[in-house]
């Protein structure tokens, strides 16, 4: 899962896939938000689900709602790069415009959850930077799942005892940022990828780069 492309100060570099994880309600799809917002060369990769959509989000733009036939149709295909079973539902992502965007140059942000991080890595260690959002309580958790008004109180009830499961692989993750402010989160994670898009390994223009400095000193 590579791609020759000009990082951002001209030098040619491979795409990451930048993957974000946590509990519901912990703030990972506002800061997914921001990063897309405010990160140029960042392209969300927009999930398949076969759960419904709730108010206020789009079809295309929040995840591609599907029915279940057609979510097993593309997971035989091999059409999704990694899938996974969420509160009974089926996540996945569409693996083409992964590889598109990859291919033109530019990374991928992902929110996903752990089972479907653990294969992203399986298939591309290298190229996955991985980040794990602690929420700074469990009553701030919870604050945050009600004031989203979006779910039942029993879905919620549903969310708060997954959420000890989900965060017993924090361990897993390169980086672990936890949110007690919106905005040092976002700060934390956008310096995050802005470190790992510098990474000597990730940059294969260096070289050349480095011996064009060379030549012209040596001129
Ligand atoms: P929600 O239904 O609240 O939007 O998402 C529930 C959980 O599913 C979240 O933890 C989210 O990160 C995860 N999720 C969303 N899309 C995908 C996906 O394509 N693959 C996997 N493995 N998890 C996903």
């Amino acid at each position: 899962m590579t791609s020759g492309d000009h990082g951002l100060d001209g030098v040619e570099r491979r795409g990451l896939m930048f993957v974000l994880s946590s509990p519901s309600g912990a703030g990972k799809t506002t800061l997914s938000r921001l990063l897309i917002d405010r990160m140029p060369g960042l392209k969300m990769s927009v999930s398949a689900t076969t759960r419904p959509m709730r108010p206020g989000e789009v079809d295309g733009r929040d995840y591609h709602f599907i029915d279940k036939a057609r979510f097993d149709e593309m997971s035989k295909r091999n059409e999704l790069l990694e899938s996974a079973t969420v509160f009974d539902n089926r996540y996945g992502t569409p693996r083409a415009p992964v590889e598109a965007a990859l291919s033109a140059g530019q990374d991928v942000l992902f929110d996903i959850d752990w089972q479907g991080t653990q294969q992203l890595r399986e298939k591309a260690r290298d190229d996955v930077v991985s980040v794990f959002i602690l929420p700074p309580s469990a009553a701030d958790l919870e604050k945050r799942l009600h004031s989203r008004a979006q779910d039942s109180d029993d879905v919620i009830r549903g969310r708060m005892d997954r959420a000890s499961h989900e965060m017993s692989h924090w361990a897993e993750y390169d980086y672990i940022v936890i949110n007690h402010d919106i905005d040092e989160a976002f700060a934390e994670v956008q310096s995050i990828l802005k470190a790992e898009r510098l990474k000597r390994e990730r940059r294969t223009g260096l070289t050349t780069f480095v011996r064009k400095l060379q030549h012209q000193l040596e001129k």
